[in-house]
């Protein structure tokens, strides 16, 4: 046998030793193994140690629309180091397939937005493995986190199809695939604590795998120093409401202190609020299920009462999907069951504004009691709004843009659990629950020269009060476009006084707006977008970042049409090409949405 390369030999089997031509084959060859693997080891440790330590690499690749995918991402690296992995995180528009495909421990954590679509940072790269160009990945130990939400149709079908994809193109899977609801932080945490330590023991050990360039550190955001299990409380400071007395609509702002907290963050960034259900809505729900406030029941471990358990801890308003389907059997109504068996949209449609309350009065009064609703019902989950502020501007606090959530249904005044828990229920001397969510590409540029198009009707304008502050405050010379939108001129012009100064003092080179029932036919702002086409084709060829919050379902996606029409029209382009310039924006982080 060939003497490799050191002063070591390959273990010598005497002549003599007693054993047949078969045993000592075995065992010479055995023997030749062992030493081949301790040499390349040996070697790998004195000639990686001064380029690369890899030993065990580990890729994360994360889809998030508003940073919770890519938070879990970074704690899943930070784990992942104590299992002997090198973890290296990377936003799914940074990955280049060919590379990924070479990975031989692959973990996925995306989120799923709007209805079952890919979030924006994950369509490019889906795009490429979902076509029948893609890559194998026969040497790929894989496992995948998904994000979403119960009460959406599709629920994690980002997740579901990214797991199945890498599966068909032949990727081992370690860990069942874990689809988390809106509350993710615990399901997380038992997938990471199944995943990891299978996934270090697959591939091998020596790393011969591509590794991306490591992220540079200043892209770095430190953790937030709360969550959900360790909120800090916001004081109170001001409210008010943006609209006038004669709207239909009710859209306040809030001022949160931050005082004592040592929290920060970054115009565009959210804050998740835990909210309270409201005393009365606690009082009616408890009479209906027969029982009293100061009975005591079993929630999560802990004997508490009802009321605490159901002002604090459950989602009472909107019905679990678990709690629909149990309401339709338990009430024997055929047209109940038929629309639970056809599915969420027909049933959505069907249930359309109603809570627990109403359906347990309509389909099914005395057939629940408080144990059972406990087990049916969701947690109540904390609620992210965008932060409509630059702490720049005000140092120590948090603003906030929210529309109050207050219908008539089924003969009863319904009320948004958090919307209307603000509105109603917190005065100056309360204090609100709280922790931020970061969101590292809903940011102004780093470059303060790049000019912005923000286009955000209703309380999209939120992030874009935030970022144009932040430009004031950094004074960054970049020229600043608004498209903002809501129902009347007159009554719901939000921020009207701040947004006009700006427009008078340069602030805000260009302020496009509309409203929509000024006259006969409704005016969006993609209407207004199309009119000033060829200004905004000509800001985007000058390197303009384009934003985007608001309504997901709806508003989002004409606004992404008129988008495509406009690159098309005014950059000579073929749809396809337009296609492609959109793809690039969103790759550079020029064309970023926070919608919901
Ligand atoms: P909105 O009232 O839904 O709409 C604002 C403006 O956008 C209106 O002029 C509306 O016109 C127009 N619009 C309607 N359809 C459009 C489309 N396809 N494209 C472009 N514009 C369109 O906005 P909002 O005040 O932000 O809505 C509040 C709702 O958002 C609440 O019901 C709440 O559930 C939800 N929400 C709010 C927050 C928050 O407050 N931060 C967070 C999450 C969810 P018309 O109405 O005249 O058609």
């Amino acid at each position: 046998m060939e003497q490799l390369k050191s002063n070591k030999k390959v273990p010598f089997l005497p002549q003599d030793i007693p054993f047949n031509d078969d045993q000592r084959q075995w065992l010479g060859g055995f023997l030749a193994g062992l030493h081949t693997r301790l040499l390349v080891k040996e070697e790998h440790v004195t000639t990686t140690s001064s380029t690369t330590q890899q030993i065990k690499p580990l890729t994360i690749i994360y889809g998030s629309q508003t940073g919770n995918a890519e938070g879990v991402a970074e704690e899943v690296a930070e784990i992942a180091k104590n299992h002997g992995l090198t973890p290296q995180v990377q936003d799914m528009d940074d990955v280049e397939l060919d590379q990924l495909c070479q990975s031989e421990r692959l973990l996925v954590v995306t989120s799923t937005y709007g209805e079952g679509e890919m979030p924006d940072n994950a369509q490019a790269l889906w795009d490429s493995i979902a076509s029948d160009a893609a890559p194998r990945f026969e040497n790929t130990y894989f496992s995948v986190l998904a994000l979403g939400d119960t009460n959406y149709d599709d629920f994690c079908l980002a997740g579901i199809q990214w797991d199945e994809r890498l599966e068909a193109l032949g990727a081992t899977r370690v860990a069942n695939r874990v689809d988390c609801d809106v509350a993710y932080e615990s399901l997380a945490q038992e997938w990471i604590a199944e995943t990891l330590p299978t996934i270090a023991q697959k591939g091998s050990h020596g790393g011969h795998e591509v590794m991306p360039a490591p992220t540079p550190a200043t892209n770095k955001k430190a953790k937030p120093k709360y969550n959900r299990d360790n909120p800090f409380e916001a004081q109170l400071i001001r409210k008010f409401t943006l609209n006038n007395p004669d709207s239909d609509k009710e859209t306040c702002h809030y001022e949160l202190s931050l005082l004592s907290s040592g929290e920060t963050y970054e115009a565009g960034d959210a804050i998740n609020l835990l909210p309270l259900n409201r005393p009365e809505l606690v009082e009616e729900l408890i009479s209906l299920l027969g029982a009293r406030k100061e009975q005591h029941e079993q929630y999560d471990g802990h004997t508490q009462t009802l009321q605490k358990i159901f002002t604090e801890d459950l989602e009472i308003r909107i019905p679990s999907k678990e709690f629909i389907a149990e309401a339709a059997t338990r009430s024997g109504d055929q047209s109940f069951i038929a629309h639970v068996e056809e599915g969420t949209a027909a049933l959505t449609d069907f249930l359309w504004g109603l809570d627990c309350v109403d359906i347990l009065k309509r389909y099914a009064p005395h057939a629940f009691t408080a144990s059972d609703f406990i087990r049916l019902a969701k947690p109540l989950a904390p609620r992210a709004y965008s932060i409509s502020s630059s702490i720049k501007q005000h140092p120590n606090e948090v603003h906030l843009t929210v529309a109050s959530v207050r219908y008539h249904q089924a003969d009863r005044a319904h009320h948004g659990v958090c919307s209307t828990f603000l509105a109603d229920l917190i005065d100056s001397k309360s204090k609100i629950k709280c922790y931020f969510a970061p969101n590292k590409h809903f940011s102004v540029p780093h470059d303060p020269s790049s000019p912005i198009i923000m286009i955000g009707p209703g309380t999209g304008i939120a992030p874009f009060r935030g970022f144009l502050e932040e430009r004031i405050a950094t004074k960054a010379d970049g020229d600043n476009w608004l498209f903002f939108g809501d129902r009347t001129k007159a009554n719901d012009f939000l921020y009207q006084q701040e947004l006009e100064q700006m427009q008078e003092n340069g602030t805000l080179t260009r302020l496009d707006l509309a409203f929509s029932r000024d006259q006969k036919d409704k005016i969006y702002v993609q209407d207004k977008m199309r009119a000033q086409g060829q200004a905004l084709f000509t800001w985007l060829e000058r390197g303009a970042y384009v934003y985007v919050c608001g309504d997901a379902f709806r508003m989002a996606k004409d606004v992404d049409k008129a988008l495509h029409d406009i690159i098309e029209q005014h950059g000579s382009m073929s749809s396809a090409q337009a296609q492609e310039y959109i793809a690039r924006l969103k790759k550079q982080k020029r064309y970023v949405r926070d919608v919901y």
